[in-house]
């Protein structure tokens, strides 16, 4: 294990987020990173408990405990080996990842200070590729079959990755000009640069994976073509649809899904160019976000880079309890209480328990929107809530309105037993921990199948 007693002697040490003065003038990552001795100290704190509840959190099943041990013996390959043991792209968790072990960590439950596992994984991820213990696998036996997988987020990613360890001939298909899903064209760059996907793509090329990209693949395609040309075929297309809000004036301009804003964004920062018409900007504007997730948080930061006057985010739900403990869903499951992201802390309005009625405008473009102020009363026989107005509409000033309200778990027809779904495409909108995870496992179902 760590040091004995560590976490009585040493506190919880977070690297911490660059100056919001300095971090709100352009898209570099929010996050810093702590020197090597303080990351081992914190590595120390791990006490190696009899039962892990990190390893059982964690939907990879990442073996923290062994590999803070490493770290904190200074092991830095040893720590990288048994990190990439269970999970294939650290470098991303070790970023995005909402550390579902962390709040799972017994020093959670013991004094709210668990051990720094997910910036650990990016600090032993960093140093593995800077110690070139990363390098492309050339030792892999080909059995000379064939699959197709069909999205290059991180599902299909870890999918791909497997089943070519595994010996497969892998192909993916991808819609988009690159590869990283909501990796790349959702989550922001100040969450994550992008030249960490385009490092990992590199690897996976060089192991001999396959890319083709502005490949739409529809599901009459993989009935017809793929499921004949490949032995086995994953599907790990994501949530494409995002949940609308259709009320009077959703068509004004200036009212756009969250994914519209965020990933012209991330496109512009790649060199893409857009006219004056298409792009959308907040530079200047109030800008409202509905819907009090993730993804509105990521708007807020996008919109406080671009320029925003002012930023708004309303949530018809209640707000969440503070603190560390949820007594709804107490310790060791992740806790759903008030989440304040860096994008919050860079400044912003929160509401919650509004409801949207109208959208207003002028000239065919959003000035505004109506809302409503409700209750959530116990219903007993529906055995949901019911929701009751409160109060008198008000109008919020809003010249861009940004829709982050979910996205729809997606359909499939009935395909043959040689096709699989994966990720978000199979269980609805997650995170990229558990779309990893589940790419690994259904790699694993195509290699059984195949091996049948
Ligand atoms: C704005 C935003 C921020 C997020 N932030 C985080 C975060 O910080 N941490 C976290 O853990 N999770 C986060 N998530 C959730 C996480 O990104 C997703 O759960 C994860 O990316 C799902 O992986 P996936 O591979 O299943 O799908 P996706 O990442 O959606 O990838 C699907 C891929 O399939 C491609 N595709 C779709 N249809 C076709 C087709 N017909 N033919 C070919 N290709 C197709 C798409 O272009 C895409 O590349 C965020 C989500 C959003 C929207
Ligand atoms: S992937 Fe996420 S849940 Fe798993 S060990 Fe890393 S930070 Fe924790």
């Amino acid at each position: 294990m760590g040091k004995p007693k560590a976490f009585l002697e040493i506190h919880r040490q977070e690297a911490g987020y660059r100056p919001i003065h300095d971090r709100i003038h352009d898209f570099g990552e929010v996050e810093q990173t702590l020197n090597t001795r303080e990351r081992k100290l914190q590595a120390s704190r791990c006490m190696d408990c009899g039962v892990p509840f990190c390893h059982w959190a964690c939907p990879l099943g990442n073996k923290a405990p062994e590999w803070n041990d490493a770290l904190w013996r200074g092991e830095w390959e040893t720590a990288y080996r048994l990190l990439n043991s269970t999970n294939p792209f650290p470098e991303f968790t070790g970023r995005i990842c909402p550390a579902l072990c962390e709040k799972a960590c017994v020093l959670n439950r013991f004094n709210h200070e668990p051990t720094t596992n997910r910036e650990n994984e990016a600090a032993i991820t960093e140093a593995a590729f800077r110690e070139r213990y990363i390098t492309p696998r050339t030792d892999i036996a080909r059995n000379g079959k064939q699959v197709a997988v069909v999205g290059a987020g991180p599902a299909g990613l870890a999918a791909a990755n497997e089943l070519n360890h595994l010996g497969y001939t892998v192909t993916v298909f991808e819609k988009n000009e690159a590869a990283g899903g909501l990796l790349r064209y959702g989550i922001p760059n100040f969450k994550l640069n992008k030249a960490i996907i385009d490092r990992r793509i590199a690897l996976l090329e060089q192991e001999g994976i396959e890319f083709r990209y502005g490949c739409s693949v529809s599901s009459a395609a993989i009935l017809s073509r793929l499921t004949q040309q490949y032995a086995a075929v994953v599907i790990a297309t994501g949530t494409p649809t995002a949940r609308d809000l259709n009320i009077p004036g959703r068509e004004l301009s200036g009212v756009h899904f969250a994914l519209e804003l965020l990933s012209q964004q991330n496109r512009v920062l790649a060199g893409m160019e857009f006219s004056k018409e298409e792009r959308i900007s907040a530079k200047g504007k109030d800008v409202l976000v509905i819907g009090g997730g993730d993804t509105g948080s990521d708007c807020i930061g996008t919109a406080h880079r671009q320029g925003c006057r002012s930023v708004t985010q309303i949530e018809i739900m209640p707000r969440p309890v503070e603190g560390p403990d949820d007594p709804q869903n107490p310790w060791p499951n992740y806790p759903r209480t008030l989440k304040t992201t860096s994008s919050h802390e860079e400044g912003c309005t929160r509401r919650w328990n509004i409801n949207t009625l109208e959208f207003l405008g002028q000239d065919g473009k959003v000035t505004g929107v109506r809302v409503q102020e409700i209750d959530w009363e116990p219903n007993p026989a529906v055995g949901r809530p019911r929701m009751v107005a409160k109060g008198e509409p008000e109008v919020i000033k809003a010249e861009l309105v940004l829709l982050a309200m979910g996205f729809l778990k997606p359909e499939h027809p009935e395909y043959p037993s040689n096709v699989f779904v994966c990720g978000d495409a199979a269980n609805g909108a997650s995170l990229v921990v558990r779309a990893m995870a589940s790419g690994i496992q259904t790699a694993r179902r195509v290699h059984d199948y195949l091996s049948e």
